[in-house]
């Protein structure tokens, strides 16, 4: 049985709107238009060598703190309009808040204690320049870093139409560069496209799923994300919170997504916490919550729809919350419904804390609903993990704590890899199983062994 990481990323830069994606998941106004200004609006600048001078994607791991803040001072230096943004943006934070970092940084010296005083500025800086490099370089780091990983599944994203911003790579373009990826790196690699109801509904819902059906049938994409945090649910958006204009025309678009799945097979990943990237923090993240699929799932039109509720509702919300927390939700619904799964993406299982408590709960969750050990899914959501030291480890670490939960050999490979074959369709006479061994027949690209024992 091969090992999935059923939920990765390898988008870049160019791919985001990254003042918004920041903002969104909480970082101040500053730090964001620091990395907006410096990696992206201002690359082609003087800060374009400074980028150089970063070196390569493997040396970033070497690079200091001090390197990393060095960097930002001699970008600051050299372009002095950064600077003055930066410090328009601080007072906006001061204004916003009535507190700041500092009130007054005219003179870059100090910026450097600022800078260090940042707790995590440099490991997002440092992250934030992996994701200058390609697509395909980014690829290959994620397969470089997970060596025992035979299939990485890395889940688009679009939320242009939610933050105040705008990604520089249109969606078809990132298709385009997807699918360049995966034919360098046969086997390894086949994505989601994302699917967002408000560009649907924009740009015209016939088009957003043309868009969607060509990346499945023709450019070896075996899936679909969705991102409810941004603002709306999976059904009755005439609750969303905060309120959408036109609310139906969501249900519609969503509705019509949900039909093209079912129709030809395309499981769907749904992002699920109630924190996290919100486009309005502390409100539009409950539009995750799971209960909002049910009457999707209770449709006995949808009830073929193979959904991955990612990141299992996250696990500070299953330590805080116990028996009321998204977990315990999502695994008393996957005994109603039979194609309902879950990942293990971004949990904090690196440090002891808070990855003890995390297993013991996990374990009263296992023993109520034992479904769980056909269900639940191995998966990273690097690179955003890899904003943490220790990332690499993921996986054993996971890998162990699991086995001392749930025995037997075979649990252990349904929970690595045969859970996510299921879900995403990989097995004889499955959609992405026919799908893809004519991809890579059309293409002349060699067959990956996890496709040819499927039989
Ligand atoms: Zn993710």
């Amino acid at each position: 049985m091969p090992i999935v990481d059923v939920h990765a990323h390898v988008f870049n830069i160019d791919d985001l709107p990254i003042k918004g994606f920041i903002e969104a998941h909480g970082w101040p106004t500053w730090i964001a238009l620091l990395v907006d200004k410096v990696l992206q609006g201002a690359t082609g600048s003087g800060s374009l060598n400074a980028l150089a001078d970063a070196g390569s994607i493997d040396e970033l791991d070497e690079q200091s703190d001090e390197d990393i803040e060095d960097l930002i001072l001699h970008i600051l230096d050299t372009t002095p309009e950064i600077l003055a943004a930066l410090q328009l943006a601080i007072d906006h934070d001061l204004e916003q808040t009535g507190q700041g970092q500092m009130a007054n940084i005219a003179d870059p010296g100090p910026l450097k204690s600022v800078i260090s005083n940042f707790k995590n500025a440099n490991d997002l800086v440092k992250w934030v320049l992996l994701l200058t490099k390609t697509q395909k370089r980014i690829s290959r780091r994620l397969v470089k870093t997970y060596k025992k990983i035979d299939l990485f599944v890395p889940m688009m994203m679009d939320i242009d139409g939610w933050v105040d911003d705008e990604a520089p790579n249109s969606q078809p373009h990132q298709v385009a560069i997807l699918q360049n990826v995966i034919d360098e790196l046969p086997g390894k690699i086949h994505p989601f496209i994302a699917y967002d109801p408000r560009r649907a509904i924009k740009e015209g819902v016939a088009a957003a799923l043309a868009r969607v059906d060509d990346a499945i049938e023709n450019r070896g994409f075996i899936g679909v994300k969705l991102y409810p945090p941004m603002g709306y649910r999976a059904s009755n958006n005439a609750e969303a919170q905060p309120p959408l204009v036109d609310p139906e025309k969501y249900d519609d678009a969503l509705r019509a997504l949900f039909s093209l799945c079912v129709t030809k097979g395309i499981p769907i990943t749904a992002h699920c916490t109630p924190k996290g990237a919100e486009a309005t923090p502390g409100i539009s993240g409950q539009n995750a919550n799971p209960e909002f699929w049910r009457e999707t799932l209770s449709n006995s039109d949808f009830s073929d729809l193979h959904l991955n509720l990612a990141h299992f509702g996250g696990i500070e919300n299953l330590i805080e919350e116990g028996k009321d927390s998204w977990a315990w939700k999502i695994s008393a619904m996957m005994k109603d419904f039979a194609n309902l799964y879950a990942d293990t993406g971004h949990h904090g299982v690196l440090e002891s804390d808070p990855r003890d408590d995390y297993f013991k709960k996990l374990a009263e969750l296992f023993a109520a609903y034992p479904v769980l050990e056909s269900r639940f899914m191995f998966g990273t959501d690097w690179h955003m993990l890899a904003r943490l030291d220790n990332h690499r480890k993921f996986l054993k670490i996971y890998r162990r704590h699991y086995r001392r939960m749930v025995d037997g050999d075979t649990a252990q490979q349904n929970f690595l890899g045969g859970n996510a074959m299921r879900f995403l369709g990989l097995v004889k006479d499955g959609r992405n199983a026919q799908r893809l061994a004519t991809y890579y027949a059309t293409r002349g690209l060699p067959k990956p062994d996890w496709l040819t024992d499927i039989g």
